[in-house]
């Protein structure tokens, strides 16, 4: 009976193991920033606890007086730098080039630190987000790989879904032709698991300058359709994606990556009574698309049979990158602002949904998880 136990047991940690594979949530707290600063006696909001056990995972939260704790893959203090949080992605990013299908995700509420996390500050070397240093890495690499007889394509798309909406943020067009808003993009999955979404624009792409001259078009673009439109970028959720096709040409293996990179809608929920008409269709459509995205995290996780991929535009778009053998990434971000107590806890609450297994199963071991990590 005893020897049963055990191996039960060890079975189910195994399958926890298992579950959780392919799947992992960083925290972000970002500094304190002189307009958070108001309330100054108030008691210190955010704390991470050091004891050994989840030395760089937890995050504690008050709220009115409760203290509410969280243990994530990784948890990034303020003064952590965009180097440092790159470093713990890197192995992921570099994936796409073995022909893994990675999405990483930001999720948080406006002014959290999605952006800057993603992007960066432009213009500041220093203070490059994951989008730029991950082009940056990925065509290095394919230079080294170059070397060893693997030849290499790339093609990027940028597009932004704002209610349910796709819209190309590569398009040639001049910005504010009626064209941006009357094409119908038709989201299509062929049998070799890639996505298609008609007349959206596809660019190839040889060097990381090339990428970054297509991410400023693409952030015009994004500031033209919003005045236009007269909505806010933390309203859209903006999907960067990199299609990288290897060919080894002694062998001929062929492999093919894509790497998605996501800033997702601000998660903040507007005051139920305030928001009418267009901005009430606008939050619902964010809501429904966020509550969509952890569904199918959670289901995938808990590898359920009935995946619900179509309940939202963005997840139907990245269905062919979030099943399978593809790995995501939940990038929280949280603002240690007093005055955004609720919504913090509700990110960090999401995010511990979509770590399913932090849901009253044990921790897998840490020294598990490095090696696994790889
Ligand atoms: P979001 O995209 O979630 O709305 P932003 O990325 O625009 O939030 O961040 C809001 C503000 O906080 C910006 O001024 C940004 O520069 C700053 N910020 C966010 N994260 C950090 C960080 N880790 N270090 C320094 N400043 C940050
Ligand atoms: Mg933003």
């Amino acid at each position: 009976k005893l020897i049963e136990g055990e191996s039960l047991r060890k079975k189910l940690h195994n399958t926890i193991l298992e579950l959780k594979g392919n799947i992992r949530v960083f925290c972000r707290v970002r500094p304190l920033l002189f307009d958070d600063a108001a309330a100054e006696d108030e008691p210190n909001m955010v704390s991470f606890p050091t004891t050994t056990e989840n030395l760089g995972r937890g995050i504690e939260l008050l709220q009115h007086g409760q203290k509410h704790s969280f243990v994530f893959d990784k948890v990034f203090v303020p003064e952590s730098s965009q180097e440092e949080v790159f470093v713990e992605v890197s192995q992921l990013v570099q994936s796409a080039l073995d022909g893994y299908k990675v999405c990483i995700f930001a999720y948080g509420q406006t002014g959290s630190g999605k952006t800057h996390t993603m992007m960066g500050t432009p213009g500041n070397d220093d203070d490059k987000g994951l989008i730029p240093r991950s082009l940056e890495q990925i065509f290095e690499s394919k230079q080294t790989l170059q070397n060893q007889g693997w030849k290499y394509e790339m093609q990027v798309s940028m597009l932004e879904i704002y209610n349910e909406t796709i819209r190309d943020l590569l398009i040639t067009n001049r910005p504010g032709s009626t064209e941006l808003r009357t094409k119908q993009y038709g989201i299509k999955h062929d049998a070799n698991g890639n996505t298609h979404v008609s007349d959206l624009t596809v660019v190839d792409v040889r060097s990381s300058r090339e990428v970054s001259f297509l991410l400023n078009r693409a952030a015009q673009s994004r500031s033209v359709g919003m005045t236009q439109m007269n909505e806010q970028s933390s309203r859209s959720h903006f999907v960067f994606t990199l299609r990288i096709t290897g060919v080894n040409e002694s062998t001929e293996q062929q492999v093919h990556g894509v790497l998605n990179l996501i800033d997702l809608a601000g998660s903040e929920r507007l005051s139920k009574s305030g928001s009418t008409g267009d901005r009430l269709k606008e939050t619902q459509a964010i809501n429904k698309s966020l509550s969509s995205l952890s569904d199918v995290i959670f289901a995938l996780a808990k590898k359920e049979e009935h995946i619900p991929f179509r309940n939202s535009k963005l997840t139907y778009l990245l269905q062919p990158c979030l099943g399978g053998d593809s790995k995501t990434l939940m990038v929280v971000n949280v603002s240690p602002a007093p005055s955004s107590v609720n919504e913090s806890l509700c990110s960090l609450r999401f995010a511990a949904r979509v770590n399913a297994c932090e849901i009253g199963t044990p921790r897998r071991q840490t020294s598990v998880k490095q090696s696994d990590a790889r």
